[in-house]
């Protein structure tokens, strides 16, 4: 007996849709796909002063702004584990919070890994990583800047 339960239009898959970055200049990968990156924060030359995410002009001097990536390593200052409804498809429960980045001194806010909200503590090494998390308002697949969990291993794991 041969009996298909589907009809030959519903097999017809629209191609898989791969992950976009939720948005433009948030992030940048370093030393091409070796799974580093970095936020991409704008730097004003007239005031030295850096802003995140990449304003079209210094919010201080008005001057015009140059990019500069930072971020690729911080510690967690604060953060919050949300168990409500998750928003853009995020998992539930999901985490965030402000991280101080090691480079240049800027307390960003962003998403934690989600796989890492039960080992969360202020003042844990995190390093930037970009996961396909949720999607954005149409629902289409979205890559998101996450701050996940230094592996620290017993012979003093990375630094
Ligand atoms: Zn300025």
């Amino acid at each position: 007996m041969n009996h298909d339960k589907a009809s030959p239009a519903a097999k017809i898959a629209s191609p898989p849709q791969s992950p976009q970055p939720v948005a433009r200049d948030l992030y940048q990968a370093l030393d091409g796909d070796a799974g580093r990156y970095a936020l991409v924060a704008g730097h004003c030359s007239g005031c030295g002063r850096h802003f995140y995410p990449l304003p079209g002009r210094c919010s201080s001097c008005h001057g015009p702004l140059t990019r500069a990536l930072f971020g690729e390593r911080g510690s967690i200052y604060s953060f919050t584990v949300v168990r409500t409804r998750a928003p853009f498809g995020l998992p539930e429960p999901y985490a965030v919070g402000y991280v101080d980045a090691e480079d240049l001194g800027l307390r960003v806010f962003g998403l934690l890994d989600p796989g890492c909200i039960d080992r969360l503590s202020v003042g844990a090494p995190v390093r930037l990583d970009v996961l396909p998390l949720g999607g954005d308002a149409e629902g289409r697949p979205c890559l998101r800047p996450v701050f996940t969990l230094c592996r620290q291993s017993g012979k003093g794991g990375e630094q």
